[in-house]
């Protein structure tokens, strides 16, 4: 994207420079071919001394944005980042490049602590990850005064943000690098921030002035589904078995019980499940992820505790057995899943208990007036997706600011469009039938009284003689609940606050409680057996799938496990999927050869390259 003389003239004006252009460290450093999208630019105005604030998409390559100009820049880049065990990943990762990398967080020791003081401050560093609550202290502040620094990086701006997802105060004083460094390129990044989060970012860091980079919140490899919750076990059993049958996957629930209930069942089924939450002893949980990132095939199960910064690129689905509470957390935890590009499955089953829970949760909480119109807004844009018949990608960017013209051909609305029905009578019924009831009971009773069960409950309220009881025998029972479901979704009905499922009237249903408007309803799919890929989906698992000749791709996974295990490492970190696939196909035969094989820079080749070299020579020929 730069040419080297561009950056000749670059590195003659500023003396902060190590003379490497960002193209020759990503070929050199990373073995990448190119750059993406939006990578070139922030990458030279970054190296170049300038501030940049970066809105990218998880998986659109963020880490280069600051690694890049980190090993071209002159001193160590400073790291500001919330995870700890995210922290340890990157910096395992670099140092398998043959960057000097080392961080700073509350999990070392004294000495290592010193040992890495000493090394930033002797200039033997390129990158130093560092925790918030660690950065803001005096001590760490003098010790940055004293060292050379070519950059700092922000991760995960968006803490920094009341009004985003994850404030975290620590990020707050932040604000202090921006004053006591002002010389040096400060870059903030982020994959989730709506435009007020993000102005707010730029307030907080002083970054107005910077350079803003914002790229699309497509993730065209990840394929959206969402379907109604009927057996919430079996239909996850069905899609894991159909689709993702021995892949990596990661299951949210919302309950601490519901996550080891989970476990447990996909336990005895055969798959390798593990539990994930804050109830578990500290020793459970890091061990749990451990085998989450270095195994092949586990599934963790999880509340949302679990997540952030989980840097594994092949996480093949994820799972919601529970409706998140927003948009914002819809979409970065299904992020996760497809950072390598290839095709994922986010799926969700949700069901009207969801819908009246998080209702319930929510104006329950504590927050006040204005917290509680805000977090109302945003289940509603989430239950609007769940409910929508139209393209779901098109609505999730739509939400995000972003437009998608055309209707994505890799949603389920999109591959199997939704019917829809004319629900004006059935909801004028529905809500009559509250009224009449006196807006004290719950779903299953309405259904009872619209349908005209003869049960003794009804025999003794005398909701037999209402005028709605036994006028709706013209739909089944879960053809009801979905009605209901679609009306507390979209705000004519609500949950009884004091709890107990009782559905009450909203001022919203008034018109439609007269007939006045037409309503079109969603149709509930009737569940196929096994649908998925014979439905045309493209989901699966990518590069396994792709893999003609098995026993040479096990050959070189076996390879790779066992240098992984030697360097006690995720193997991942030694080469992605995509990088073995490669090699595969192309059985180089020379270290120049398998250089040029994406994802082998040159630390790697020497580390590696012959290892691999006697591996593919061992295969059978194509
Ligand atoms: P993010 O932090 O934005 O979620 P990462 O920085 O973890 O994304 O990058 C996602 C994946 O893409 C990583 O596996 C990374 O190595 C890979 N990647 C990033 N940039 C490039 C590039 N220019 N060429 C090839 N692979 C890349
Ligand atoms: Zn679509």
């Amino acid at each position: 994207m730069y040419s080297d003389q561009d950056f000749e003239q670059l590195s003659a004006e500023r003396p902060t420079s190590t003379g490497k252009s960002p193209e020759q460290v990503l070929h050199e450093v990373f073995g990448y071919e190119s750059f993406r999208p939006l990578q070139g630019e922030i990458i030279h105005e970054v190296a170049s001394g300038g501030n940049a604030l970066v809105l990218m998409p998880t998986g659109g390559g963020k880490s280069l944005c600051y690694q890049v100009p980190a090993l071209v820049r002159l001193g160590t880049a400073i790291i500001i980042s919330p995870l700890i065990a995210l922290m340890q990943d990157q910096v395992a990762a670099l140092r398998e490049l043959g960057v000097r990398a080392a961080f700073l967080n509350s999990s070392m020791d004294f000495e290592q602590a010193r040992a890495t003081e000493y090394a930033l401050t002797t200039g033997e560093l390129d990158l130093l990850y560092c925790a918030p609550e660690r950065l803001i202290q005096p001590r760490t502040l003098e010790l940055l005064h004293d060292a050379s620094i070519s950059l700092f990086a922000i991760d995960e701006a968006h803490c920094v943000s009341q009004w985003g997802h994850d404030f975290r105060s620590d990020y707050l004083q932040l604000a202090v690098l921006a004053n006591e460094f002002p010389a040096i390129p400060r870059i903030a990044l982020t994959a989730t921030a709506d435009e007020r989060t993000r102005k707010e970012i730029a307030e907080r860091l002083s970054l107005t002035e910077a350079r803003h980079f914002i790229s699309g919140f497509d993730r065209p490899n990840i394929q959206y589904r969402i379907a109604p919750k009927t057996n919430a076990n079996k239909q996850l059993l069905d899609f894991v078995k159909a689709e993702h049958e021995s892949d990596c996957g990661i299951v949210y629930c919302l309950s601490r019980n519901k996550v080891d209930a989970t476990a447990k069942m996909l336990s005895q089924k055969g798959y390798t499940a593990l539990p994930y939450h804050a109830g578990l002893p500290a020793k459970d949980r890091a061990h749990n992820q451990e085998r989450f990132l270095h195994e092949d095939g586990v599934i963790i199960v999880a509340t949302i505790a679990f997540g952030m910064g989980i840097d594994k690129p092949d996480v093949r689905f994820v799972a919601h057995l529970d409706l998140p509470k927003s948009l914002e957390a819809y979409y970065q935890e299904t992020g996760r899943a497809g950072r390598d590009g290839k095709p994922s499955t986010a799926w969700m089953v949700y069901g009207l208990q969801d819908v009246i829970k998080l209702r319930q949760m929510l104006e329950g909480s504590q927050g006040n007036d204005h917290f509680k119109r805000v977090e109302r807004q945003k289940l509603d844009a989430m239950l609007g997706l769940c409910e929508v018949t139209k393209c779901r990608r098109q609505v999730l960017l739509n939400y995000f600011g972003d437009q998608l013209e055309t209707p994505c051909g890799n949603c389920d609305t999109c591959l199997n469009p939704p019917e829809t029905w004319d629900g004006t009578v059935a909801v004028q019924k529905a809500l009559s039938c509250v009224y009449r009831t006196g807006q004290r009971f719950g779903v299953t009773y309405l259904i009872d009284v619209l349908r005209g069960s003869d049960n003794a409950r009804i025999q003794q309220t005398g909701h037999h003689q209402v005028s709605t009881y036994g006028i709706g025998t013209e739909l089944t029972a879960n053809e009801w609940k979905s009605v209901f479901r679609q009306l507390v979704a979209n705000g004519y009905l609500r949950a009884d606050p004091e709890g107990y499922g009782a559905l009450q009237l909203t001022d919203e249903c008034r018109p439609l409680l007269k007939g006045k408007n037409k309503v079109e309803l969603r149709k509930d799919p009737v569940v196929k057996k096994s649908a998925g890929r014979s439905s045309g989906a493209k989901s699966g698992s990518a590069v396994k799938d792709q893999v003609t000749d098995h026993v040479g791709w096990e050959a070189l996974r076996a390879c790779r496990k066992e240098l992984a295990e030697k360097q006690g490492v995720p193997p991942y970190v030694i080469f992605h999927d995509t990088t073995l696939f490669d090699m595969l196909e192309r059985k180089p035969q020379t270290l120049d050869e398998l250089a040029s094989v994406s994802g082998v820079g040159a630390a790697k080749l020497e580390k590696y390259g012959e290892i691999f070299l006697a591996a593919i020579a061992e295969l059978e020929p194509a």
